[in-house]
This record gives structure tokens, sequence and C-alpha cells, in this order.
């Protein structure tokens, strides 16, 4: 029990079964060595690995209140300032190692249930108890020190109705059948980042509401990815074999997939929300759960922006390109994004208060702004890194040159002002991987999606912001007599 390692973390993900589908391949044996996931495995197990490393031990984990062993600080439920301060810096450790390019690690859905725990009497007590659920679930993912994916959304079939209104209305995932053992689920859901993970989180959208159409949709429920029935239908992996050819994609491939129910039947102990769409459409504001997922997000999309930030100024200074106006005012944006990053969390936990569950919660309004803006904020990464590296960006010879009869050429030709050739070439690698690579393209659309459609984020935004008072002001000078 307690905070896990690598190595015990791989253990598991070899040991348990689960049906993968990797095209006309069905993933059988040790999920760790498959070429798809081997990379983003072992980056995981080192995310693991250093929840234990003494110098880390504080920042990592605490002592949790149960069984008193050392457990991950992404289930802390802070109750101070200083609390908060914890889960922030355990965030930012875990979001450097990969430069934030990994947006699913294990305390993103960590912060979710840890405050739907804190929240468990929203999910209530009935014929069954759906509080009691919700707390049993935060302590056995807290102390097994699982990692969850997750699934929001319905299948992207017709968008112009709901999914009660479908040609075929069991292709979104819904309740097919009640029995003395639990919940049927019959259908799917799209997309679950990290299909390596240990068990499978569904719950309603934040942006998406619920109309009483949709009852049998209306359900949030957790099951082990070994579950009868449940398949994973993964993408095209973007996962490479060289480190130096593909920095990123190598190591931080999170993979995303479509989760099919094929009658899956969920325990009722692990049933959240059941035919609820009045329950199904307050849970992530009710609960605080957006909070602290937004929370989580933006510390690892300020991580992101430095590392961007980082990135194209080494791309910039190595070419000798840094001293052009236009190169730095490029760079500059960069910056700017990362200190606008840093403030939003910096706003939201000075002005942190005790919610009405108890935690010490940072204030919505920096993170809710965060998470409007990042997703118009992050698509400039890319462009700046193109802008900068332009052509550089495709002198990027695969490893292989670097042992053959022309490497004399690549030390030669390939040298820039602050780098040899082999150095240059590896920079340019890393940033081609960041922004242009299949994994760079995949981590743009992400950036821009992982959490709803911005769109869709904006009306609620709209919504939820109080005019009042700036409208007042209008008024008052629009009819000011002197
Ligand atoms: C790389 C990646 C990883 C992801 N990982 C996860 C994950 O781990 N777990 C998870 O649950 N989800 C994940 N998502 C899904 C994410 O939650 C959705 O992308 C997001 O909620 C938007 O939904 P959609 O993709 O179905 O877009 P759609 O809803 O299909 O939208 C398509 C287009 O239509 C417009 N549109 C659709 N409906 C409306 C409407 N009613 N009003 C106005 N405009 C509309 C949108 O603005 C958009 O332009 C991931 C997405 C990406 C890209």
């Amino acid at each position: 029990m307690g905070a896990k390692s690598g190595r015990e973390f791989l253990q598991r993900l070899d040991s348990t079964p689960r049906e993968v589908w990797y095209g006309d391949e069905k993933i059988t044996g040790s999920v760790s060595k498959h070429p798809a996931f081997r990379g983003v495995a072992k980056s995981i197990a080192a995310l693991y690995d250093m929840q234990l490393k003494p110098e880390l031990e504080d920042v990592m984990t605490y002592e949790s209140p149960t069984t008193h062993e050392r457990v991950g600080t992404s289930f802390l439920q802070p109750r101070t300032r200083e609390e908060l301060g914890r889960r922030t810096a355990m965030i930012k450790t875990w979001a450097d190692f990969s430069g934030g390019m990994m947006g699913r690690t294990a305390d993103y859905l960590n912060s979710s249930i840890m405050a739907m725990a804190a929240a468990a009497q929203f999910f209530g007590k009935g014929e069954h108890d759906f509080a009691a659920n919700v707390s049993g679930y935060y302590e056995y993912v807290r102390e097994n020190d699982l990692v969850l994916t997750h699934t929001l959304i319905n299948p992207q079939t017709n968008r112009g109705v709901g999914p009660s209104k479908q040609a075929d209305p069991f292709i979104a995932a819904r309740v097919a059948d009640k029995t003395s053992e639990g919940v049927v689920i019959r259908g799917a859901r799209m997309l679950a980042t990290l299909p390596i993970a240990d068990e499978i989180m569904v719950f309603p959208s934040t942006v998406i509401r619920s109309g009483q159409d949709d009852m049998p949709y209306s359900i949030a429920f957790a099951v082990p990815v070994s579950a009868k029935g449940l398949k994973f239908v993964c993408r095209e992996s973007f996962a490479a074999e060289s480190a130096f050819d593909h920095p990123l994609a190598s190591r931080f491939d999170e993979q995303d997939a479509v989760v099919v129910f094929d009658d899956v039947l969920v325990p009722w102990e692990r049933v959240f929300i059941l035919e609820d769409p009045d329950r199904a459409n307050k849970v992530n504001e009710s609960t605080g759960a957006i909070v602290f997922m937004a929370h989580q997000a933006t510390v690892r999309e300020a991580a992101k922006a430095e590392f961007m930030a980082g990135l194209a100024t080494m791309v910039a200074e190595t070419i000798g390109a840094d001293a052009f106006p236009q190169v730095q005012e490029r760079i500059a944006g960069v910056l700017l994004i990362a200190e606008t990053m840093k403030a939003f969390i910096g706003s939201s936990e000075a002005r942190a208060k005790t919610n009405e569950w108890g935690l010490m919660s940072p204030d919505y309004a920096p993170l809710n702004a965060a998470r409007n803006v990042w997703p118009r904020l992050a698509p400039d990464f890319s462009a700046v890194i193109k802008q900068t590296g332009a052509s550089g960006l495709m002198a990027i010879p695969p490893e292989g040159i670097l042992g053959s009869e022309a490497r004399p050429d690549v030390d030669r030709y390939f040298q820039s002002k602050l780098a040899d050739g082999e150095e240059r070439v590896r920079l340019f690698k890393m940033a081609w991987d960041a922004s242009g690579s299949s994994f760079g393209g995949r981590q743009d659309l992400y950036e821009r999606f992982f959490f709803g459609d911005p769109v869709r984020m904006a009306s609620a935004y709209y919504s939820w912001y109080d005019k009042e008072p700036y409208k007042r002001r209008v008024m008052e000078l629009l009819h000011r007599k002197d």
C-alpha cells in the first residue's frame, strides 16, 4: 500500500489483462514492451520513482490519514494554504519532467477524485450509497496509487442532436440494464488519453449539459481497465524508437483511444451517478472538482510555456537569430504566456478560501480565465518555433547519418553559431517534435480541446461571469449629469 515505485507500476501494467486494439493487433502480453507504449510507460514509471526519492519525499508524498503510509501529494485534501502550496509544488515537479508534454499524468484525475470525495455528500444516498462509493473509491485509488484515464464525451456521430436522438441510441455509452450486481453499460465514449492506466472513470463533461431525454446517458462510474467487455481502440502511435530523432514522441506519447463498452458490468459500489441529468450537469462545479482540475492543468500549462520559451530561445540563439527584433518579439510572446499562466496560479492561490466541503480551494475566477485563455494562446508555441527555426527544422537527418561516411558533412554544414552539427540537429529535432511532427500536431490539438470545446467553454464563461458591476459603471457614466 502507499506510494508505488516505477517497477511496481510496470509490473501492474504487464500483469493486468486488458483489451487494447492497435490496428489489427489485439495487444496481449507485456504492454510496457509494446512499441506504442514502451516510451510512455517508462516515463510514467520515472514519475512514480520520483515519489520515492528521499530528497523529493516531502514534495511528492504525505502521510495517509488512514494507513499512515506515504501516499501521493495529488491525493492530499488541502485544508490550509500551505497544503495547497504542497499540491502545486508536486504538480509542477511532475510537469517539468516532460516539459508539460504529458497532459494526463495521474495528478490530473487524482485532483478530481480528491475533490469529489471531500464533497461526497453531493452524490447522495438512496437505494445505493453513491456518497460512500465516491469516498471509498478515492481511498482505494489513493492507497493503491493507481493511475486513471477518463472519458467524458459521446462519439462524434451527429453533433446536431444529443445522444438519445441519434439513429442508434446505443452508440453513446448508456445504461443498458440493471442487475442485482450492478449496472450494465453499452456503447462508446471518446476520447481516453492514456489507455495504459489502471482504471477508467466515466464522468459527465464539464461543458455539455444533459436534458431529461438523456437520462440513460447521465452516469458516472469507474471500472478497472480489465473489466470484461471494455475495449480501447487506439489511434496510430506517434511514439518512435530513437530518442535522438524524436526526443519527445519517443518518451511522452500518451496515446488516445475510443472506448467501447460491450455490456460492461459496473458493480454497484463503483457507480457514482445513475440516470440523473441534474446531478450530472452540476457534478464538476458543485463538488469543486473543476477548480482542482483547472489548478492542476494551469500548473502544467505554466511548465509547458516555460519549456517552450526555453526551446524557442535556444533555437534562436543557436543560429544567431536572437538579436532580430521580430524574433525577440515572438519569443517575448511565449514568455508572456508563461508569466500569464503563473500569474493565474498565484492569484488563485492568494485568493484561496475554504470551500463548502472544507477544502482550501484556489479561487476559480483566475483558473476559469486560464482554462479559457490557454486554448487561444497555446497554438502560438508551434507558430513561434516554426517562424524561428524556419528551414533548419527540416535540416534534421535521421540519427543514422552520425555513424555514416556523410558524418563530416554534418559536422561541417550543420554546425551553427553556438552548436556543433550533431548538437544543432539534436536541438532542432526537439523543436520539430514540439511543433510540427505528428506528436507536435497532437500537442497542438490537445491544448485546444483537452478541457472541452473552447467555443462552448467561452459561452459558459460568458454566462458564469458576473458582468453587472461593469455594466453599472457604464450606466453611471452614461447618465452622469456633470
Ligand atoms: C488529443 C486529445 C486528447 C483528449 N483526451 C481526452 C481524455 O483523456 N478524456 C476525455 O474525456 N476527453 C478527451 N479529449 C476530448 C475532449 O474532451 C474533446 O475534444 C472536447 O470536449 C470537445 O469535444 P469534441 O472533440 O467531441 O468536439 P465536438 O463537440 O465534436 O466539436 C466539433 C466542432 O463542432 C463545434 N460544436 C459542436 N457542438 C457544438 C455546439 N453545441 N455549439 C457550438 N459549437 C459546437 C465545436 O466548437 C467544434 O468546432 C481529448 C481531445 C483531444 C483532442
